[in-house]
């Protein structure tokens, strides 16, 4: 199917703006394909995922015995963190330690959103707050930088900063809202780069930063992915890939047991991320994450391929308001707004013009794809 010569997937709403895209012979894409030969057969959500899952949380209660917390759960304050929480809590009956990062971006309704259920729920927060003068230096550097990634220094401080808590802590669980059900396409390498590359982060961060990283969290690889895991034992669950999640139904769960608020689009509990995501990422790029998660929704029979079709003929981003957002980003970022349209407008790059550790990632996934631990991941 052509349209203004980008090829779209017949099954899903992925198309050739993702330029490694490939389609079968009846225009299905790879995306689906990974999805419906690889996933689906193995993820199991009744009662033979039930039982593997049941496993899994019997081992942390036992190795959490006698202590305060058994495990910690990562939370934005978004609909899958949102329902782990509950889930882990009156489902499973974990008694986790709420993580929470705060890297300056945080939406009202994230933080309503994340208060309502740790009171709801009687848990424990801990929010960790990034050096607000760091990570605004790192997110100007990757401005600067040119490249699509420019959300990574949120990202990687979520992740960094979780591993090391757990280290340090001697937490042997981590539970992220990681799933399947919402995220079973992935965002291509080209329009969204790993974010726990250390060697790119710093390389931008050399080239176009102006405040050394004294207390931002840098993580790398091979420290949470071998050494962790293997070495110190910390182990990362993703508890919603064992049981039947629907997001609606989920979100409807929580509006009415929590009075939890619903966000127009995924992602958007940080306001960088509702700004980067609607509004740079495609108008920039031509990269329009909504396809992604409209295509994992479609493979979960979540949404039809039509609903999509429609809701991606409008923008993802408010047009009334899309000149506040672009006002309150460059103030909070203290540029002026035509500097941050100097940005919008210059040359692109991508993560190859940058040092990077591509080579240990491209490596990582084929032996986890050898072994059967990862069975999509990125490409
Ligand atoms: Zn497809």
């Amino acid at each position: 199917m052509k349209n203004n010569s980008i090829s779209i997937c017949t099954n899903c709403v992925m198309d050739s703006t993702d330029s490694k895209i490939i389609f079968d012979k009846d225009g299905i894409c790879d995306h689906c394909n990974t999805f419906y030969n690889k996933i689906l057969p193995n993820w199991h959500t009744d009662e033979k995922g039930r039982k593997v899952l049941n496993q899994i949380i019997d081992k942390i209660k036992k190795e959490g015995k006698g202590k305060n917390f058994n495990c910690i759960l990562g939370i934005s304050g978004g609909i899958d963190s949102s329902f782990l929480t509950y889930v882990v809590k009156e489902e499973l009956g974990l008694n986790p330690l709420i993580f929470h990062v705060d890297a300056g971006w945080n939406s009202q309704i994230a933080v309503n959103n994340i208060e309502r259920l740790v009171d709801g729920l009687s848990l424990d927060l801990y929010t960790e707050v990034i050096n607000w003068e760091e990570i605004k230096d790192l997110q100007l550097a990757f401005f600067k930088s040119g490249v699509p990634h420019i959300d990574v220094p949120q990202d990687h401080a979520f992740f960094a900063n979780m591993y090391k808590f757990a280290s340090k802590h001697k937490i042997k669980y981590i539970l992220t809202g990681g799933n399947y059900s919402t995220e079973c396409v992935r965002n291509p390498i080209e329009w969204m780069y790993y974010q726990s590359d250390s060697i790119q982060l710093k390389d931008i961060h050399k080239k176009f930063g102006q405040k050394p990283l004294k207390s931002y969290p840098v993580t790398n690889i091979l420290w949470h992915k071998v050494y962790l895991p293997y070495i110190k034992g910390i182990k990362l669950i993703r508890p919603l890939d064992y049981i039947p999640y629907n997001k609606e139904d989920a979100m409807q769960l929580l509006v009415d047991k929590f009075g939890w608020q619903k966000y127009p689009q995924k992602h958007f509990e940080s306001r960088f991320t509702k700004f980067y995501e609607s509004y740079w990422l495609p108008k920039r790029f031509g990269f329009d994450t909504r396809k992604v998660q409209y295509s994992s929704l479609i493979l979960t029979e979540q949404m039809t391929r039509d609903e999509a079709i429609k809701e991606l003929k409008e923008p993802a981003y408010d047009p009334e308001t899309i000149h506040q957002d672009f006002e309150y980003v460059a103030n909070k970022l203290d540029i002026s707004t035509e500097e941050l349209q100097l940005y919008m407008d210059s040359p692109k790059k991508n993560y190859k013009d940058y040092k990077s550790q591509d080579f240990i990632y491209r490596i990582g996934a084929k032996l986890l794809k050898l072994v059967g631990i990862e069975r999509g991941g990125k490409r």
